[in-house]
């Protein structure tokens, strides 16, 4: 395995990591508070700085207007911007908008791109992807309900979705719809682009997260699909490759996922280390004195430096041999980086006492939010059964 990355591209990474540090980090906790509308902006307008310096959506395909970098030296620039709660949305990398441009530059037809893909490209629009259903489990969408019935050149969707990341302010949703209930459970469902002001499809709420319902990209929208008429044109992809298309379109997606973990861990045990070495707990002795404080950090370090050698290896073997390939990195990496993050989150917010639970740090957001790490794009239990049949074949059963 060879982790190494160009001069030039070493050169670019230190460069965003000053942006993200001097920029974004000193304006996220007002962000936060205003809430996404408000931000707006000033999101615009960071947005704007991006580009000016050559480096919008950089896991977008140059051909597209990216920066088409390698999966690994994505990996990198990901793990930067996810030092910021908004670095992703800044640099046009932000889920689930990344993975639709992926499905849409894969299948989507010459109109298609022209439609849905290029603005979605330049962020002038948001998207959002609505497969998960309250009734039945996400975790294996073969059980989906949604139904695409054909009426003459057209799709009629009915259904009811939730947990739709951004759909608030989006311009269009990829709808998993089931086209043939009696096929193979995995070719039943087929994906469609439908437009957020088709008459049917309906926003009926953002589901309340730990206490916020947030708004825009930061929110989880609840949908009713109801006899919403799509033409046979808003057809992404073949009848029936739904649930491939989804599974390809995830298997990046988690490689960035843990990409942005890892530099939500590097941000909360840098807020660890500050907080240990400023606080005062008795006379003239620190928090960072406390030989149980050194443990936990010392612990914090060597997990956070295990998940991005997991995460470099996934991206590395993919990179070199494709996805089929990396299934079982990718597997063992989401569901190790998701564990690691979550707990030095909480051991960064447990060394803050108290203002861990406020939002003056960033701690309480990543508590709250980054919490569903370990159940979105495959449960915790879905990776490890799925990497532990994959080691068990190599053993002959
Ligand atoms: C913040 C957030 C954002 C999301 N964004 C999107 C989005 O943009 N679009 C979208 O379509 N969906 C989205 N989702 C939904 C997400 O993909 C689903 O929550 C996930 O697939 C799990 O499905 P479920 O919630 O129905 O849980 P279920 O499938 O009901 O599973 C519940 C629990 O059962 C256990 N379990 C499941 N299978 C097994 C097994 N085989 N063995 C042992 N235990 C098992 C796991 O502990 C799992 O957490 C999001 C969810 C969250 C929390």
């Amino acid at each position: 395995m060879d982790f190494s990355i160009p001069a030039q591209s070493e050169a670019r990474l230190r460069a965003i990591e000053e942006f993200v540090r001097e920029r974004l980090l000193p304006r996220e906790t007002a962000l936060l508070a205003a809430g996404f509308g408000a931000s707006e902006p000033e999101l615009e307008d960071l947005r704007r700085q991006v580009r000016a310096r050559g480096w919008w959506a950089p896991a977008v395909p140059a051909e597209l207007g990216g920066l088409g970098l390698s999966l690994l030296e994505y990996a990198l620039v990901g793990e930067v911007l996810g030092r910021s709660i908004f670095g992703h949305y800044v640099f046009g990398a932000q889920a689930p908008d990344a993975g639709n441009v992926e499905l849409l530059h894969r299948l989507g037809t010459e109109e298609q791109r022209a439609h849905f893909l290029l603005p979605l490209v330049r962020g002038e629009v948001r998207s959002c992807f609505a497969m998960t259903e309250p009734e039945t489990p996400g975790s294996n969408p073969t059980e989906l309900r949604c139904r695409a019935r054909r009426d003459g050149a057209d799709y009629v969707l009915d259904g009811h979705k939730w947990f739709a990341t951004g759909a608030d302010g989006a311009r269009f949703a990829i709808v998993m719809a089931v086209t043939d209930p009696d096929a193979p459970p995995r070719q039943r469902a087929t994906m469609f682009l439908v437009p957020t002001d088709t008459p049917g499809f309906r926003r009926v709420r953002n589901v309340p997260v730990m206490g916020r319902a947030g708004d825009g990209w930061l929110s989880h929208g609840e949908i009713v699909l109801t006899e919403c008429r799509v033409p046979g044109s808003r057809r992404l992809g073949e009848e029936g490759g739904g649930f491939a298309a989804a599974q390809e379109r995830l298997g990046p997606g988690r490689v960035h996922h843990c990409m942005r973990w890892v530099g939500i861990c590097e941000r909360a045990f840098e807020l660890m280390c500050e907080r240990g070495a400023s606080r005062t707990i008795e006379g003239q002795s620190r928090l960072a004195d406390q030989p149980l404080f050194q443990a936990t950090l010392a612990e914090c370090r060597a997990r956070i430096d295990a998940a991005r050698l997991l995460v470099l290896k996934a991206a590395w073997t993919i990179d070199e041999a494709g996805f089929a390939a990396a299934a079982e990195e990718i597997s063992l990496a989401k569901f190790f980086v998701a564990e690691v993050m979550s707990d030095v989150v909480d051991a960064a917010l447990q060394a803050h006492g108290a203002l861990g639970m406020s939002d003056d740090t960033p701690l309480a957001f990543y508590y709250a939010h980054e919490r569903a790490a370990r159940i979105y794009d495959g449960p915790d239990e879905v990776h490890k059964l799925s990497a532990g049949r994959r080691i068990l074949k190599r053993h002959g059963r």
